[in-house]
């Protein structure tokens, strides 16, 4: 498949584009895992960003009912086509995903396919962080599940638990809407050309309801971030630095002791459900 997928680019005179995150994967075996993790049935509607040669799209549109893949370099087109000429159910939508609104595109899936929708990427690592959010916060329109490879240490972070190193904010909003687990880790010479670092795949499964019950989603996520923006300050210090406009020092620190939280602590110590309490305690005093 290397060779094939290297002559292919050849013969298109197409180079991968460093810009556009194309580090193409063609080891069969990790192709072939990436599809099975993402559990899919013949009713499911698949979501690929970033199709790029097809390698990945062909492996799920074996399993899936529907394929809808955006990628945004045209210059793909012609190797994409070829590979794609055998299946009748993928669709590709040229643009940049980022662009694109959700509900629109699982809206192309055909009538009567009335299983899962899921999202699966190999997924350029420059637009990895604002996918994620897309996906998360895509309120009505989220997947039910996400296969998605990214650079190993991001990985780590969406999985990483409190008091660890990788543990921020975007674990916390990955970890509030989805139980992610890392299902593979990926080597640099699965890939041409071939990545500086390790990738991994991640599973997302989204939860029905979050997994703590927040009543302003915005400000959690707001004191989430100020907990997380001042990696050596006091919680105490890191909030009042960022919530400081709207309240007094001496709130922020009864809203710590009301949600039984040491304001000595730093903020990465912080599990989900302390977020939660901190931020009611805090939106108590702001009333
Ligand atoms: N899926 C292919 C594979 O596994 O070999 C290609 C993966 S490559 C890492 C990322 C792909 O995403 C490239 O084809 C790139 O052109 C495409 N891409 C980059 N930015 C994009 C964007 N904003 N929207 C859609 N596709 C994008």
């Amino acid at each position: 498949m290397v060779a094939r997928t290297r002559k292919q680019l050849r013969r298109h005179n197409i180079r991968a584009k460093k810009r556009l995150g194309q580090n193409f994967l063609l080891d069969k075996g990790i192709l072939a895992q990436l599809a099975a993790a993402a559990e899919l049935s013949l009713t499911d509607t698949v979501l690929e960003i970033g199709p790029g040669s097809g390698n990945l799209t062909v492996e799920l549109a074996r399993r899936a009912g529907a394929v809808i893949a955006v990628e945004t370099d045209r210059d793909l087109e012609p190797v994409l086509a070829a590979n794609l000429s055998e299946f009748d159910n993928i669709q590709v939508i040229w643009g940049d995903f980022l662009e694109q609104s959700l509900e629109s595109l699982w809206q192309l899936a055909p009538t009567g396919l009335d299983g899962e929708r899921k999202v699966v990427a190999n997924l350029p690592y420059y637009i990895t962080s604002p996918v994620l959010i897309k996906l998360l916060t895509a309120a009505g329109h989220r997947p039910r599940l996400a296969v998605i490879l990214v650079q190993l240490e991001v990985a780590e972070r969406l999985v990483a638990e409190p008091g660890t190193k990788a543990y921020g904010s975007l674990s916390v909003l990955t970890q509030y809407f989805t139980c992610p687990e890392l299902v593979l880790k990926v080597p640099p010479a699965a890939f041409f050309p071939r990545p500086k670092v390790w990738s991994a795949a991640i599973r997302l499964r989204f939860r029905d309801q979050p997994a703590v019950r927040v009543q302003d989603e915005e400000f959690f996520f707001k004191v989430v971030r100020a907990a997380f923006g001042h990696r050596r300050k006091t919680l105490l210090n890191s909030l009042h630095y960022d919530l400081g406009e709207r309240m007094a020092k001496e709130d922020i620190a009864t809203a710590l002791s009301r949600a039984g939280i040491d304001d000595k602590r730093r903020g990465e110590t912080l599990n989900i459900e302390e977020f939660a309490l901190l931020t009611a305690a805090l939106t108590e005093l702001l009333r």
